[in-house]
């Protein structure tokens, strides 16, 4: 099995110092498209419910490519990044049964950060890597708290896969699940006034 990095070897003396490196998540994405919930009908096996090994294989395949990060970025070596890869295998081990996180239209609404309103010693909780060193910064805030910033390509596989801010552990998709419910309750209110003076009048009539 040829490897990420003997894929790139060749990259290698090319490769600048401040251009931050990032693993390759192609395999990531196609598994994850394999268990993601909402959209059934693009998976290539037809389950209902996702096949526990292709759910553990996900969880795997992310855990990889950010020990990968880890292993290869000097930045990347924090307790966070730790703790999220010890997460995922553990996900693995025991593969939950269905994908919890958000989806894509939730993180193309995400707030993009410009990059001229960080602070310039400010870096990826994720990668550790300095937002300012980034030739194409691309960041998003996370609704959870003001201060939580991320690359996006960093924290969109994660929040695609868990739903949580790796910060504050706040259930983002748990959030979403609950803001949406609620607004379908309030269309079906707004929508059935009549329908329920009539059962009213039905009881007391
Ligand atoms: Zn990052
Ligand atoms: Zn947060």
């Amino acid at each position: 099995m040829a490897s990420y990095e003997t894929e790139h070897a060749a990259d290698e003396p090319s490769h600048n110092q401040n251009q931050p490196r990032r693993p390759d998540l192609s395999s990531f994405m196609s598994l994850l498209h394999e268990i993601t919930p909402d959209r059934p009908e693009d998976r290539a096996r037809e389950h209902a419910v996702p096949v526990p090994g292709d759910v553990s294989a996900a969880f795997r395949s992310l855990a990889e490519a950010f020990q990968f990060m880890q292993r290869d970025n000097d930045n990347a070596d924090s307790d966070l990044l730790g703790n999220m890869i010890e997460t995922l295998m553990s996900s693995a081990e025991h593969p939950p049964r269905e994908v919890k996180g958000v989806d894509e239209e939730y993180i193309a609404e995400l707030d993009r950060v410009d990059i001229k309103k960080v602070k310039k010693d400010a870096d990826c909780p994720i990668c550790g890597n300095a937002f300012v060193e980034d030739p194409h910064p691309l960041l998003v805030r996370l609704p959870c708290h003001p201060s939580h910033i991320f690359d996006l390509e960093c924290i969109r596989p994660w929040l695609l896969l868990n739903g949580t801010c790796p910060l504050d552990r706040t259930d983002l998709a748990q959030r979403e699940r609950d803001r949406k419910q609620k607004h379908l309750e309030e269309i079906k209110k707004n929508a059935a006034p009549e329908d329920e003076e009539e059962e009213w009048d039905g009881l007391y009539g």
